[in-house]
């Protein structure tokens, strides 16, 4: 791994090619083109506050220009032999490796997520993304097959069209790969409206994916606020289909600005996720997952277990641990590679997180640990102290919202039906982790918690087959294997007689 000065050198020298490059543009049609209105937005980092680039702020007309190329080269993109496309996504996955270095860096200090985190995003799961779809490619057409007396039905699936991809500030690299490799696999073409706090690394993806051979108009990027280019993105009528991942209430915007256009929705969207552990648990195990799955990325992890639900035997002991080593998890500059936790993505969101310390007081819950910014040397980036707030019930805020930080709410349970009901009783329903040695009280948890993953005595690992997504306001939809091709695809039928059949004689008589 890389030390903080070599990863200091790296960015300064990205600094250097973006500001030379001047202001961040689209990639439209294969070429970088500014926006219709002339305006620009200032990106700044969440490490230090300072100005990265300005970038074009895009509107409508930037979207249908982006769409109608999409939808060009969507004619030509999906009839191009599978063989061809898996070649070129193994290329984009290999050009990926090739810009790794600069991609770590880049993506920590516009996004504040330390870099032990986004090296892997840039060098092993994006290609990760690209290569595990690409070995699809030649069965995702393929359908069902059910012949009878008289007629072969068979079904084969072929590419909605183009499709818009709307990805959020959190892990900007590695979600945007993972949305774009089936879509494109699928034999769709893309815009992407990458997240405006962090748009940096969505221009290194995309000139990746050009160098490796990818036609003009398959891959386009439009930059621009949610409220004007992301809106547009999702009325245009030449867009199929939105994958989204973000916020919930974004999701049902979404929602209502696509019916017009009947629009297919993939989302991804908020969690309030539930770590149960009970006494019989391997508690250290537990200990570990439970810091690791709510205080890595910053906290602002979609999937983290923000609730630990906490057996009443153990509650004291697990506690008094948790509180020991959350004090010890180490902040700072995300370029530095023994960072834990860095800086939250914006000022406003470390206020909004901050602001749950009162909410959480105020119902009567104890801040065990943190609950404050980070002064001194680190006071100009928007970072939060590792918190752990403990007596929190489901009556709560504190226990019912997403804070999306580094913010543990910890609860008691004495039985599994308590433990169960506390699990649910939140609008969410995205992950949920059980920790216990007995295997069928934890398959009964698992099957009786409202999630769409669970994971039994382990974090969460993701497998890229198995089907990702929530249920309940989480999202609508599933990622993965087969499961992407499905909303990259339609099914289409076709029924083929064998010549032997009736057919009804109408005026005949
Ligand atoms: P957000 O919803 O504010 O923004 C996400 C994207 O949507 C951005 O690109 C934004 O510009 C765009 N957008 C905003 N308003 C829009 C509109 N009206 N029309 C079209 N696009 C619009 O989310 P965020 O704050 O960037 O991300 C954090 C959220 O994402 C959290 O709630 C987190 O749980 C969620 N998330 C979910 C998953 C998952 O897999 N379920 C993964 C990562 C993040």
């Amino acid at each position: 791994m890389a030390t903080l000065a070599e990863n200091e050198k790296q960015l300064r020298s990205t600094l250097r090619r973006i500001k030379k490059e001047g202001v961040v543009k689209n990639f439209i049609n294969g070429k970088l083109v500014g926006a219709a209105s002339r305006k620009t937005f200032e990106n700044t980092s969440p490490v230090d506050g300072k100005k990265i680039a300005d970038v074009v702020s895009s509107d409508h007309r930037d979207i249908d220009k982006a769409a109608k190329a999409a939808a060009k080269a969507f004619k030509t993109w999906s009839k191009v032999d599978p063989k061809e496309r898996k070649a070129i996504l193994y290329r984009i996955a290999e050009n990926i490796e090739k810009y790794a270095k600069e991609i770590g860096p880049l993506e920590s200090y516009d996004s504040g997520q330390p870099i032990r985190f986004t090296k892997k995003a840039g060098a092993l799961r994006g290609p990760a993304n690209f290569r595990y779809f690409a070995d699809r490619i030649l069965d995702a057409a393929n359908g069902l097959s059910t012949p009878d007396k008289h007629h072969m039905n068979f079904s084969m699936r072929q590419p909605i069209g183009p499709v818009g991809i709307i990805t959020p500030w959190n892990a900007p690299f590695m979600l945007s790969t993972w949305k774009i490799a089936p879509a494109l696999a699928a034999g769709c073409t893309i815009v992407h409206k990458p997240a405006e706090d962090s748009p940096m690394t969505a221009m290194i993806l995309a000139k990746a994916a050009h160098e490796a051979g990818l036609p003009d108009g398959v891959w386009n990027v439009v930059h621009g606020m949610g409220h004007s280019a992301g809106k547009a993105l999702t009325e245009h009528e030449d867009i199929k289909a939105i994958a989204f991942v973000g916020e919930t209430t974004t999701g049902s915007h979404i929602m209502r600005q696509g019916a017009a256009t009947l629009k297919r929705v993939h989302f991804e969207l908020g969690g309030k996720n539930p770590v149960i552990v009970f006494d019989d648990a391997d508690l250290d195990r537990a200990l570990d997952a439970v810091i690791f799955m709510k205080y890595s990325l910053n906290g602002q992890r979609c999937t983290s277990s923000s609730r630990l639900i906490l057996h009443e035997k153990v509650y004291n002991k697990f506690v008094k641990k948790l509180k020991e080593r959350v004090a010890k998890i180490k902040v700072g500059n995300p370029l530095d590679p023994k960072t834990e936790v860095g800086p939250l993505i914006h000022r406003g969101h470390q206020e909004k997180v901050l602001s749950y310390v009162k909410v959480a007081e105020d119902d009567g819950a104890n801040i065990l640990v943190g609950g404050k910014a980070v002064g001194g040397k680190l006071s100009a980036g928007c970072y939060v102290k590792p918190t752990l707030v403990e007596g929190v019930t489901e009556k709560m805020r504190i226990g019912q919202e997403e804070v999306f930080g580094p913010f543990l709410s910890v609860m008691k349970f004495k039985t599994e039906a308590q433990a169960i009901k506390i699990a649910n009783s939140v609008k969410y329903g995205l992950t949920a982790y059980i920790w216990s040695k007995d295997g069928e009280k934890a398959h009964r948890v698992a099957r009786d918690v409202e999630a769409g993953m669970v994971w039994i005595n382990s974090q969460n690992v993701r497998h890229l087959s198995q089907p990702f997504g929530g249920v309940k306001q989480s999202g609508i939809g599933r990622d993965g294997g087969d499961y992407s091709f499905d909303f990259y695809m339609e099914t289409k039928n076709i029924c083929v007689a064998y010549g032997t059949h009736e057919i009804p004689k109408l005026g005949a008589s």
